[in-house]
């Protein structure tokens, strides 16, 4: 996990693109258990490890690395970086904020405008794939609260909103979040 984020700094410097797949649903290598939310625009992020490495193949390598060491705790129950942001212990950019969801800008942004929106309580929630109809609130109040994001970041006409489920889709952080990312032309498809 150390190595993600000491690659994430230098992640403005070495994006690169990812043009492999084509359309969704003639992907074979589209995960399975990969989930995407689409709001407003018909447009994703390309999801491409951008941060990691030189190359684009050895920077896919280790996106899913680091996806996969992540996917073996992420059972345990253990506490995430999320929690210390939640708690207050480590600092972020709050960008909103209620009694159920904190919003707070990535620290490493794909996007002019990247905020992550998460549950305050992740109560089993550590990935979208494990959502089962006791969370049906929560997940309402999340889409709803990134929406209120692009509002108050000026995107509400064009944004999007993403997420990663799994070792499959590079989930890294097993604390269930939105990515809601605007403030540039997105680019479709996605990684
Ligand atoms: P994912 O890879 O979908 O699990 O997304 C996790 C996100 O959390 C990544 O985009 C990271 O850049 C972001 N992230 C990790 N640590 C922090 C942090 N301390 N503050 C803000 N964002 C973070």
């Amino acid at each position: 996990m150390s190595c993600r984020y000491m690659a994430a700094i230098s992640s403005s410097l070495l994006r690169s693109t990812i043009t492999l797949p084509t359309l969704p649903h003639f992907n074979p290598l589209k995960p399975p258990n990969s989930v995407r939310l689409i709001q407003s625009t018909f447009q994703l992020p390309v999801r491409h490890c951008p941060h990691r490495a030189m190359s684009r193949v050895s920077a896919t390598h280790d996106e899913e690395a680091a996806a996969k060491a992540a996917a073996t705790e992420a059972n345990s129950g253990a506490p995430t970086i999320f929690d210390k942001i939640i708690s207050k212990e480590i600092p972020s950019s709050i960008v909103y904020e209620d009694d159920k969801v904190l919003a707070f800008r990535d620290i490493n942004p794909q996007a002019p405008v990247h905020v992550l929106v998460i549950p305050k309580l992740r109560n089993g929630l550590t990935e979208l794939g494990k959502a089962e109809p006791r969370h049906e609130d929560i997940l309402g109040h999340l889409l709803h609260a990134s929406k209120i994001v692009a509002e108050k970041e000026g995107i509400v006409d064009g944004f999007r909103v993403v997420i990663n489920s799994g070792a499959s889709a590079c989930q890294s952080v097993y604390h269930l979040h939105l990515h809601v990312l605007g403030g540039r032309q997105l680019k479709w498809p996605p990684g």
